[in-house]
């Protein structure tokens, strides 16, 4: 039987993008089938925390919107307080310029993309993998499933086990032009409104992504926490990066006073967000793993969302497409190569890498849902805790590495998890029956 590639991907978002450029590039066939036209609206806060950098091979710089250096934390909206760093901690894109960006990369390296095509199901042979779409019948060698959170790839190759699923709300919303340029280095965090729920103000140049987040059980909640956001946001003062007085620049009041700097605009160290319109609101599941499990079954493998990748502390999924995208193809590139004669090497080291680094951020999500305020005052009060927050973003550290901190108090860690995920759960359960 002939092949329409070796290799087929469904779904153009960055898990499947990356996987194709990787392949692409080192000369393998690769189609790509694409549900939507690009480029195409996504819903997601489109936040890069600066680790991505080491991940994609290319410069990304002409879709990055903003970099971020500063975060307003609040705990449920109470006890607020602001965090900088020298150093660029996230980006913040528009999916719909990023994702185009991504494919187009990956056509350029000699991928082929059918626009429009709708995976339905996938069953394979021993030598083969079928693809339904809604039009029509594609064979390859191997198939990834990058097709997103409702993967009909990992739906039919048996590959769901142990999710978790999670949900957010999201909404692109306008300012006026002065918020915008207040706002364009600073995001707004809120988190242990209800548990494991978290609320994010990103800026996009010329618009921001506000949205709520949380477990999926508690969908119920969300919207009247969107809400509580958007008041929020309207009624408080907010510090941003480019609105901090005093400043050195800037002392009042004396001779040195230098007004409408670049450093210090007026109106104000504080700013209210001024939000002119709404520009969509939409819900989108996020989902996760809870244990280590089966990310390939015999031809086909599912890396991004369609495999649960996704951060349970932050809903951070891009850095983990991209990575599993990447680790796809190296071991589609090796299958196809003869080096190795099953994907099993995909599933170890998404396990290995990714899901240790997950199951760790679960850990800290549970401790962090039975002592939010603590955790809170913790990251406001500790430089120590605020310098590792930093290096998680940048991909210098890892939450892996949290147990190792703790040296030979290891152990209370480890207690202090386990009970800390009964605790979690109970009040999960306890905020869904109110
Ligand atoms: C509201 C919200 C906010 C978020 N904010 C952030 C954030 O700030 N930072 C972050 O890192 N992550 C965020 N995420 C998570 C992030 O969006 C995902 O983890 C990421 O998009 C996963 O990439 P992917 O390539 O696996 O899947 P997707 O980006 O979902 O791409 C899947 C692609 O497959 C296509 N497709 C779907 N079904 C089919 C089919 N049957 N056949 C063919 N094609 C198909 C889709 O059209 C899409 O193009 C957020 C998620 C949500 C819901």
């Amino acid at each position: 039987m002939t092949t329409d590639a070796d290799v087929i991907i469904a779904g153009a978002g960055p898990a499947g993008s990356l996987a194709a450029y990787e392949l692409a590039l080192k000369g393998v066939s690769v189609l790509i089938l694409e549900k939507s036209v690009f480029p195409r609206y996504k819903v997601c806060g489109a936040g890069l925390t600066y680790k991505i950098l080491q991940q994609i091979p290319f410069d990304i710089s002409p879709v990055l919107e903003t970099q971020i250096h500063t975060i307003v934390f609040s705990s449920g909206f109470r006890q607020r307080f602001t965090r900088s760093s020298d150093e660029p901690m996230l980006f913040c894109t528009n999916r719909d310029k990023f994702d185009d960006f991504l494919l187009k990369k990956a056509v350029e390296a000699g991928a082929r993309v059918i626009h429009g095509e709708i995976v339905m199901q996938v069953t394979q042979d021993d030598e083969f993998v079928t693809i339904v779409t809604r039009s029509g019948t594609f064979h390859s060698k191997l198939v990834i499933g990058a097709d997103g959170a409702s993967s009909a790839v990992a739906r039919s190759a048996g590959l769901r086990e142990n999710m978790l699923p999670g949900l957010a709300w999201e909404a692109e919303v306008t300012a006026d032009p002065a918020t915008v340029k207040a706002f364009s280095q600073t995001i707004f965090l809120d988190w242990g409104f209800f548990p494991g729920g978290y609320g994010w103000v990103f800026p996009k140049g010329d618009h921001f992504s506000i949205g709520v987040g949380g477990p999926a059980s508690l969908s119920k909640s969300m919207m009247p926490y969107y809400q509580k956001l958007l008041e929020y946001l309207a009624n408080c003062q907010l510090q941003t990066a480019n609105c901090q007085l005093p400043t050195a620049d800037c002392q009042l009041p004396t001779a040195n006073c230098q007004l409408q700097t670049a450093d210090c605009q007026l109106p104000t160290a504080n700013c209210p967000l001024k939000i002119t319109s709404t520009m969509s609101l939409k819900s989108w599941p996020i989902p996760g793993r809870i244990k280590k499990s089966r990310f390939h079954n015999k031809r086909v493998l599912v890396a991004g969302d369609a495999a649960g990748l996704t951060d349970p502390l932050t809903g951070e999924g891009i850095y983990y497409a991209v990575r599993s995208g990447i680790l796809a193809a190296k071991s589609c590139h090796a299958y196809l190569q003869a080096s190795h004669p099953s994907l099993e090497s995909y599933t170890r080291s998404v396990n290995d890498e990714l899901m240790t680094e997950l199951l760790e951020a679960n850990r800290i999500k549970n401790l962090f849902n039975t002592v939010p305020l603590k955790i809170h005052r913790f990251v406001r009060d500790n430089d120590r805790a605020w310098r590792a927050f930093i290096k998680i973003l940048r991909g210098e550290r890892w939450y892996a590495d949290v147990p190792a901190g703790f040296g030979r108090w290891k152990f209370f860690w480890g207690a202090a998890c386990y009970i800390s995920k009964w605790i979690s759960e109970m009040k999960e359960k306890r905020f869904r029956n109110r």
